[in-house]
């Protein structure tokens, strides 16, 4: 069971260090870790005394249902019951809001009418996504449970595919047996390429077939009561030659530093560092194409950025990825990706199990 009140405690005690009154949460995965209310339109306001839910009739039964623990006001005018909850605390209040996510006119009115109910505004996106980063254990059993309905439709998928299938019949597979294992269904459209369009990144599925000696990149996650699973495996139906061989074998070994390189108290850049280097000792340094990897949990993509230069720490119950690929425009391209949570000694523990080695079909 959720522990809502601590996530809030733990929010609080960050406002305090960085002189935030009043927070204002309106980023909807915020909003949802900090009550468990999933409605579309749900606005916290979390003072050091008080929490209130700004939502409309419309979810009026879905927050006693899902936030039964909170204060409820029904207002269209959310900028407003945040402002008249805020003026509680007095005229030197300082009310922070998250200006990563609302936009630029809402941002400016709030900060207008904050100035002329004489309260104080700040800037504060972040900084329930620096809680987030770390994962409570009702949010480990979400994720665990969502990496294991992945592991098991993907051990299904290379069961079962052959030439002939197509990406969109790989991505099909996938959604179904998701839904089959008990998952919400697949967390974020399903990446699925063959042949040369394995060297595409973010390729979108399409109707070609597979082919014999064809690379098989597929990057999938289920989704399990909001929480996420992301993992990649490149595989090969017939063989892939000699040159998309070793690049594999590279991608494998970086990736396996990658996850050493994820302990408690590293920053993120360290994990990237690990990865790049030894791509990059191999002379494919430019055709690693992205970042390392990304927090994951209620959001598919969430802090911290494991990127070069990052500078977020890693604590332990952090749940990241870590997914170098190698990309040979024209040819094929290799990702081996993790779901894995730091843990308190020792590297990273992987959430996603599929064995990672060069599978051949
Ligand atoms: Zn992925
Ligand atoms: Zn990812």
């Amino acid at each position: 069971v959720a522990d809502h009140g601590r996530r809030r405690d733990d929010v609080r005690d960050l406002c305090r260090r960085q002189g935030v009154d009043v927070l204002l949460v309106t980023a909807p995965a915020n909003v949802r870790h900090l009550t468990g209310f999933t409605g579309s339109n749900g606005q916290l306001v979390l003072t050091p005394t008080d929490v209130v839910l700004v939502t409309d009739a419309r979810y009026e039964e879905r927050a006693a249902i899902e936030a039964p623990d909170l204060r409820r006001v029904l207002d269209r005018d959310w900028v407003g019951a945040a402002l008249r909850i805020a003026a509680v605390g007095g005229p030197e209040t300082t009310l922070g809001y998250e200006d990563h996510h609302v936009t630029a006119r809402t941002a400016g009115a709030l900060v207008e009418r904050a100035a002329a109910a004489s309260l104080g505004t700040v800037a504060a996106g972040g900084v329930v996504e620096v809680v987030r980063e770390v994962k409570d254990e009702a949010e480990l059993a979400r994720i665990e449970g969502a990496c294991a309905v992945t592991d098991a439709a993907l051990t299904a998928l290379f069961e079962r595919v052959r030439v002939g299938w197509t990406e969109r019949d790989v991505a099909r597979f996938l959604r179904d047996r998701f839904e089959a294992l008990g998952a919400e269904g697949p967390g974020f459209d399903t990446i699925a390429a063959g042949g040369p369009n394995s060297a595409v990144p973010h390729h979108a599925p399409t109707d070609r077939p597979l082919s014999e000696g064809d690379l098989l990149k597929v990057d999938c996650g289920a989704r399990v009561d909001g929480y996420h699973a992301d993992t990649t495996r490149t595989v090969a139906l017939g063989d892939p030659g000699e040159r998309m061989r070793e690049v594999h074998g590279l991608v494998l070994e970086a990736q396996w530093r990658g996850r050493e390189a994820a302990v408690a108290g590293a920053a993120a850049g360290d994990v990237d560092r690990a990865c790049r280097s030894l791509v990059e000792a191999h002379g494919l340094g430019d055709r690693f194409v992205h970042g390392t990897g990304h927090g994951v949990g209620l959001d598919i993509h969430e802090a911290p950025a494991v990127t070069a230069g990052s500078a977020a720490t890693l604590r332990t119950r952090t749940v990241l990825t870590v997914e170098p690929g190698v990309y040979l425009p024209g040819i094929g391209g290799v990702r081996i990706e993790d779901t894995v949570v730091v843990t308190e000694d020792g590297p990273a523990r992987p959430c996603t199990t599929t064995p990672r080695q060069l599978l051949v079909l």
